[in-house]
């Protein structure tokens, strides 16, 4: 392999990790230090720099890079399969300390997001790993956030240390069920990652637990753990995917699952489809991920409004819920349960907490609701104010073009055959 610069290793490390879906890629300016007349100072290239957030709600940027993109693994789905024909690049522990170091001082991040394709071994590349985050930690100091992906057939005790370094873990579940991971992930073993997932879980549970009675306790993996699920590269319906996720965070804990839409690859299995899903289909499974997270919403509710296992994708998963459902409507604003009025389409959290507040000092009328969130057009066949009831519209068979908007029309190509 020819030597590459830094850079270089850079450019294709930073370009690997993109298809983690756990960050989501800056949309940062290039800006060189070199151009200009006189030359500039603190070139903010954009280079491997992501936001993510904070288990406080803070966005932070985040170096995001693979430690190195060979692997000896051949998921079909990958682009760094080993029998994928792309550029090859590899990290030192030094130089992502280096790098890590470097950008953090010149204010370009506050965090490490570090994967890795598998090199040599699962253990030698949990290593790998663990040093960079060790090196930071106890040679550096670093009180930046670290994010590690592990690697779920390495040694327990390398991802224990990996716990002690990082804020957050993740290990990929990568397909939505275990014949999707047989078919196109042979060298992985679903029950092994959950055995992994449910390990790390406890260990995260115990360390939060001590840290309550002793302040000296050793942190584990604060902000928890999270894995991805790749949509679209086998059959597994919308109605699997959730199913998946939902048990993944009842019996782990974990903190996020993150969705990917399969990216087509060049040199692709024929087993794989030849076009991406369409990005909603992704949207509407965190819309959905949402509602089971933060809205008391099951699978079956959500699962009861698709077709053949499939999320509708002209209008969102809770609108859906409520036009099946629609005996629970209408919903008075004024005296309803919090669990009632997070089921009104267009209502979320934070506006539902706005209105029991303001509930408490005045009997609110439509416009008052109005006011608080953005658009009534969508609420308003859902609710009861102190001046509006709408029985007529919820009965309607037209209801669904009622509330979701007829696509704009769009300029045909003029080059379409
Ligand atoms: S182990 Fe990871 S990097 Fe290697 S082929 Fe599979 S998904 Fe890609």
């Amino acid at each position: 392999m020819a030597k590459l610069s830094r850079l270089e290793k850079l450019e294709i490390l930073a370009d690997a990790a993109k298809y983690d879906a756990s960050c989501a890629s800056s949309g940062a300016q290039k800006r060189n230090s070199r151009d200009g007349a006189k030359g500039g100072i603190g070139s903010t290239t954009a280079i491997g720099i992501c936001h993510s957030y904070a288990p406080d709600g803070r966005c932070i940027s985040l170096l995001k890079i693979l430690m190195t993109n060979m692997c000896m693994f051949e998921c079909t789905y990958c682009i760094n399969r080993s029998s994928s024909n792309v550029r090859r690049a590899a990290f030192t522990v030094d130089e992502v300390v280096d790098l890590t170091l470097d950008f953090y001082k010149r204010n370009y991040i506050e965090g490490l997001f570090l994967s890795s394709g598998i090199i040599r071994s699962p253990d030698y590349t949990m290593e790998q790993i663990v040093e960079v985050a060790r090196r930071l930690r106890e040679d550096h100091d670093f009180r930046g956030y670290i994010h590690l992906k592990t690697i779920p057939e390495g040694d327990p005790d390398l991802i224990a240390q990996a716990g002690r370094y990082a804020d957050r873990l993740s290990i990929n579940i990568e397909m939505p069920s275990d014949s999707g991971i047989r078919a196109l992930a042979p060298e992985k073993d679903g029950a092994r990652i959950r055995r992994t997932m449910h390990d790390l879980g406890i260990r995260i549970g115990d360390a939060k637990a001590e840290r309550k009675t002793s302040r000296r306790a050793p942190i584990f993996a604060p902000a928890g753990q999270s894995t991805q699920m790749i949509v679209g590269a086998d059959d597994s319906t919308d109605a699997t995917v959730l199913q998946t996720s939902a048990q993944l965070y009842s019996s782990y804990g974990l903190r996020r699952v993150y969705y990917s839409a399969f990216s087509p690859i060049p040199d692709a299995s024929r087993t794989l489809p030849a076009q991406p899903p369409p990005l909603m289909r992704e949207h509407r499974l965190y819309q959905s991920d949402w509602l089971l997270r933060f809205y008391g919403f099951s699978v079956g509710e959500i699962a009861a409004t698709m077709q053949d296992g499939r999320l509708a994708l002209d209008m969102d998963p809770k609108l859906a819920c409520a036009m099946q459902r629609r005996e629970l409507f209408p919903v008075d604003v004024n005296r309803a349960p919090r669990e009632s009025l997070l089921r009104v389409p267009g209502l979320g959290a934070r506006v539902v907490d706005r209105l029991i507040a303001a509930r408490r000092h005045q009997r609110l009328a439509l416009a008052d609701v109005g006011r608080l969130c953005q658009s009534l057009r969508k609420i308003r066949p859902f609710i009861v104010a102190a001046d509006w009831r709408p029985t007529a519209l919820l009965d309607r068979a037209d209801l669904k073009q009622r509330i979701v908007p007829v696509p704009p029309p769009t300029q045909l190509s003029l080059f379409a055959s």
